[in-house]
């Protein structure tokens, strides 16, 4: 791999980069489309990374189907698609993590505290391996976005970390790969999460600034639904310091986390 950017290099062509866990979908896609139009030469990988899931998380039954990867990439003109072995990108003796303080406290890293640890260091490793001028991530994992640039300003890393809009499906569930986990009833009752934003962006604009009353209509309005398990966190951040903010301003970002079912599934909208 590294022989081939190599040649890239070289030859002066500039290189866009799309890191996933597979299972692509058209959240994926729409990553791919961006680094495609604004880089010569597109590279996606493709590895669920281990050590950004927790001791009782679902990585064992984390979705895959490399071959329907391989074939979306190919449809899309991807020039390479990178899918490298556990053992290759952790051998035996490997030591050495990358943790961004602070920011990982907060929200996913509450309930998830190794998780954006092992995130940070296998988009290192992948960015020292694949050396991307632009790198591409999706506003759904929204504080995953704002780690990496915090990363790459940190460790003064060559690349750019450009954020994606989060795509959606017709009801207005993010797409997801642990979308594929929900029942028919799960995933009705998933649409509840994308309407509860919604209201509370629209009583954001009529004028409501309290974030505990965003907050409990977008839990009373979730909870109605049948197979909400538990809301996990709903928190109105200020979108650089991820911190809870007092008075709601525009440009915050309202994140949540709920289990449908077992499913555990992330949301956010932008104020
Ligand atoms: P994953 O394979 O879930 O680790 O995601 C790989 C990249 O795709 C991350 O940057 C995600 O934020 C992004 N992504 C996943 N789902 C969506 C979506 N619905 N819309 C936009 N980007 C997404």
């Amino acid at each position: 791999m590294k022989s081939i950017i190599k040649n890239y290099k070289d030859s002066k062509k500039s290189i866009g980069f799309v890191p996933t866990m597979g299972y692509l979908h058209e959240g994926h896609i729409s990553l791919i489309r961006c680094a495609k139009k604004e880089n010569d030469i597109v590279i996606v990988s493709v590895f669920v990374n281990p050590i950004q899931f927790g001791k009782n998380e679902d990585l064992d039954r984390y979705p895959r189907n490399i071959k329907k990867d391989i074939q979306l990439c190919e449809k899309e003109k991807v020039d390479i698609l990178f899918n490298p072995l556990y053992k290759e990108m952790y051998p035996k003796g490997f030591k050495t993590y990358i943790v961004v303080e602070d920011l990982t406290s907060t929200l996913c890293g509450r309930y998830r505290p190794n998780h954006f640890k092992g995130v940070t260091t296998v988009v290192a490793k992948l960015f020292n391996i694949v050396k991307p001028d632009r790198a591409y991530f999706g506003k759904k994992d929204y504080q995953q976005l704002v780690v990496i640039k915090q990363m790459v300003q940190d460790l003064n890393m060559d690349t750019q970390v450009i954020g994606c809009p989060i795509i959606r499906e017709k009801d207005g569930v993010a797409m997801s790969s642990r979308n594929k986990y929900l029942s028919k009833e799960e995933r009705t009752s998933a649409s509840a999460l994308n309407k509860a934003l919604l209201l509370a962006k629209n009583l954001f604009i009529k004028g409501q600034t309290d974030p505990q009353v965003l907050k409990k209509e977008i839990q009373s309005l979730i909870m109605r639904y049948p197979k909400i398990k538990e809301i996990q966190y709903i928190e109105i951040v200020n979108p650089k310091t991820l911190k809870p903010v007092k008075t709601v301003k525009k440009g915050d970002i309202i994140a949540l986390a709920v289990f449908v079912g077992e499913t555990r599934l992330i949301d956010n909208i932008e104020l």
